[in-house]
């Protein structure tokens, strides 16, 4: 075998113990490994990573080991058919991704549940100082769509999560109460990707920035089915 093994050390709860621990770099060999499946497939792929990327770039990946600089932070959906990295080109020290269920953003007062999101952003406003947040929606998503469909926002994480959005769901419903449910939910999507643009701005450190013109914020709707992007800004009038 030509994969490094090594031992770690474990804080797990009891009857649980590590195993399996497998280094994998451009020496890996698929084969040694008797279990097949999706995360194996992960592991191959990072070995194509190391030698195909990595090693062919070892200048940049030397650069970003001594440090980051984005400028740009995007928020987008745990959709796995949403994969920022493909649809913008990402190259690795170019952006923070933020991901959650239904692209959200909490208002900034009572956060307690959405202590990552805003740990992110401060993280990314105040100590890295990002000239840009995107938050990007996009359609068929899961999340807009318990959204939409839910009457009880009580029971489970999901529904807890995605109420956030209900300032969104009661426009469209307002606004468009004859529009098929689908046509409905496909609005939502961009309206509460204005709700989370609209949350951004408690932030205290970003709307100062924002309204210094340090910061700007935009949405973004990604049309999965005919692969299309919508972009809009939001300013101050
Ligand atoms: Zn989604």
């Amino acid at each position: 075998m030509s994969t490094t093994t090594v031992k770690q050390p474990a804080i797990l709860p009891e009857g649980y113990e590590i195993t399996n621990i497998v280094v994998v770099d451009e020496h890996f060999n698929p084969d040694d490994h008797s279990e097949q499946g999706v995360v194996d497939k992960l592991k191959a792929k990072f070995k194509d990573f190391k030698i195909e990327v990595f090693l062919a770039n070892r200048e940049l990946f030397e650069k970003l080991a001594e440090g980051q600089e984005p400028k740009v932070m995007l928020i987008t959906c745990i959709d796995s058919r949403c994969n920022p990295t493909m649809l913008f080109g990402l190259e690795p020290g170019e952006a923070f991704v933020v991901r959650n269920v239904a692209n959200f953003v909490h208002p900034y007062e009572g956060q307690v549940h959405n202590a990552a999101v805003g740990a992110a952003i401060e993280f990314a406003v105040t100590a890295m100082d990002v000239k840009h947040i995107v938050v990007v929606g996009h359609s068929s998503c899961g999340g807009i769509n318990a959204l939409m469909e839910l009457d009880d926002f009580t029971t489970g994480l999901v529904a807890n999560w995605v109420k956030v959005g209900l300032p969104a769901k009661e426009k469209v419903k307002e606004l468009y109460p004859e529009l098929p449910f689908d046509e409905q939910v496909s609005l939502c999507e961009k309206e509460a990707v204005n709700v989370s643009l609209k949350n951004l701005l408690t932030y205290p450190y970003v709307k100062e920035r924002v309204k210094g013109g340090g910061l700007h914020i935009h949405g973004m709707h990604y049309n999965l089915r005919h692969g299309r992007l919508t972009s809009w800004d939001i300013v101050r009038k």
